[in-house]
């Protein structure tokens, strides 16, 4: 077995061992003062599959949640699915960013300072075309009318509707699957007439969307695949 740890003994813990997976993936072990080390490392034998996938799974949550370095090959979120970057620089031809072949092209003499600002850009300008068309077809289909619809730059909230019906979404849902933003849409709408999240609100949705709570489990699960 081949594990590193730490060990905190404590005076005011009586019996049992317990274990922590810290932040940057070291385990650390809480035992009692007078805990022979022998006791420690069975302990710790007994828990290492446990131990083992625990530190795996923190990697591969601080990949995930990495933000973006604007760099050639690191892959963008568009409608659900993902598609590569590819940077470069050329004075002459315009600056910003292009979606082409299923490729993102930066032009930009420096990507790791810019490139957020153009991606912004450039899904703040497809979320507005796509959400507000969207809104427009739910609109009519359940009779819900909006006063006015909103793009944010809200970072938790998916959407909103304000008590005098105004709609927001975030850009950000640009980057998911339509039929996700399809149900922050029908959502919001909903709220038109139910301003609340009663039962009776979740009833109104899942005539609409009998699988709602699979898109909504989704937008939890995926939270990472959002961000700049
Ligand atoms: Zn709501």
């Amino acid at each position: 077995m081949n594990i590193n740890y730490t060990v905190k003994r404590s005076r005011k813990r009586k019996r049992t061992i317990s274990l922590q997976i810290s932040d940057n993936s070291e385990l650390v072990i809480a035992a009692p003062y007078f805990t022979p080390v022998a006791e420690i490392n069975r302990f710790v034998q007994e828990k290492q599959n446990w131990i083992h996938k625990t530190i795996q799974k923190r990697k591969e949550d601080s990949i995930k949640n990495k933000s973006k370095e604007y760099i050639t090959g690191e892959m963008f979120y568009y409608l659900g699915e993902s598609f590569p970057l590819e940077t470069f620089f050329e004075q002459n031809e315009r600056k910003g960013l292009v979606f082409w072949g299923n490729r993102f092209y930066l032009n930009t003499a420096d990507a790791a300072e810019k490139g957020m600002f153009y991606f912004v850009s450039w899904y703040k300008k497809k979320a507005k075309q796509h959400i507000r068309q969207r809104v427009d077809f739910y609109s009519s289909e359940l009779k819900l009318r909006a006063k006015n619809v909103k793009i944010t730059s809200a970072e938790k909230r998916w959407g909103s509707c304000s008590a005098d019906d105004n709609l927001s979404f975030s850009f950000r849902l640009i980057m998911a699957p339509p039929d996700i933003i399809d149900y922050v849409i029908v959502h919001e709408l909903m709220h038109i007439k139910e301003k609340n999240h009663s039962a009776a609100f979740w009833k109104l949705i899942e005539a609409v969307m009998p699988e709602y709570k699979m898109h909504r489990r989704w937008l939890k699960d995926n939270n990472h695949k959002f961000i700049l």
